[in-house]
């Protein structure tokens, strides 16, 4: 496991000062080479939770295209533990880098169907006694376990800042970043017309703490979609910031902050958080040279 105690790399933003914007981003996509990102952190309590009881086996659900699949795999095969991974839909003919990587990490993959994985039906394999054994993670992480990871990661900043952004998908990381009392928290939504968001993360937050605002116009025709512009984009951030993203999510955070700040939606006093949140494996998707760096 990483030491959840150690501050991951913050690195300023000298570029926006040009539009009387001071900004940093949270360097979670360093923080290991392959549970990247947000992950680690979502999984803390659940990977702790398996150590402390002793059960052996981590059971978790997701789409074919999961980062949180992959990051599962590899962290329970980190710590010694089995896992299994309940994939939305039939089995691909072709299997995607989610499932060849999770497979690799030795994974059990076990395909069922969009009415059985709606109903959030265990195959016939997982008996009660299986059950008994391990600790089941709800899809993407989300639920307050994640959360809590991730309100104590913020908690370690040596910093206030006035506004935190971050890419949302299941809004776990959204909901832990406002439990830690952080002030403006604004999410950006890869998908299209997300309204679901703002029940579940509202459902994470503990008592008196504020809705973060969610922003649903930088989504790029929808989850894991992309355009020209925010490839063009994405090769222009680096070129400019030298922090590489990716296209599924944080490409996505990095340019609704840009936009934001070439408006002057912040002030010259305000102090931006930009959250980091890995993926930059999804990158591997895009044919060869599509980027100015390696994915
Ligand atoms: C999983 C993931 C997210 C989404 O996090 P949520 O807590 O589900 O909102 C954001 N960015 C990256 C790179 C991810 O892999």
């Amino acid at each position: 496991m990483i030491d959840f105690n150690e501050i991951p790399p913050l690195q300023s933003l000298p570029f926006y000062t040009k539009f009387h914007t001071t900004a940093s981003v949270l360097r979670l996509d360093a923080v290991h080479p392959v549970v990247t990102g947000n992950k680690w952190y979502k999984l803390k309590h659940y990977l702790q939770e398996a150590q402390l009881s002793g059960k052996k086996e981590i059971i978790t659900f997701g789409g074919a295209w999961s980062n949180h699949i992959v990051a599962t795999a590899a962290a329970a095969s980190l710590l010694g533990l089995k896992s299994t991974g309940i994939i939305r839909g039939e089995e691909p003919r072709n299997p995607g880098q989610v499932l060849l990587d999770a497979a690799g990490y030795g994974m059990q993959l076990m395909f069922t169907s969009r009415e059985a994985y709606r109903e959030k039906e265990l195959p016939l394999e997982i008996d009660v006694l299986r059950m008994q054994n391990a600790v089941v993670i709800p899809e993407g992480g989300y639920g307050p376990a994640g959360a809590r990871g991730i309100e104590e990661l913020l908690q370690l900043l040596p910093q206030e800042f006035t506004h935190i952004l971050c890419a949302v998908g299941t809004g776990t990381t959204l909901a832990g970043i406002a439990n830690s009392g952080a002030k403006n928290v604004i999410g950006v939504s890869v998908m299209k017309n997300n309204m679901d968001l703002n029940v579940a993360v509202a459902r994470l937050l503990k008592p008196g703490i504020t809705m973060p605002e969610i922003r649903h116009q930088f989504h790029f025709g929808g989850y894991a979609k992309k355009t020209e512009a925010l490839i063009n984009f994405m090769n222009a951030w680096f070129a400019d910031t030298r922090i590489p993203c990716d296209f599924i999510y944080t490409a996505k955070l990095f340019y609704a902050f840009d936009q934001m700040a070439r408006e002057q939606f912040f002030c010259p006093e305000d102090n931006v958080l930009l959250v980091h949140t890995g993926g930059l494996q999804g990158n591997r998707s895009l044919p060869k040279g599509t980027l100015n760096f390696d994915p």
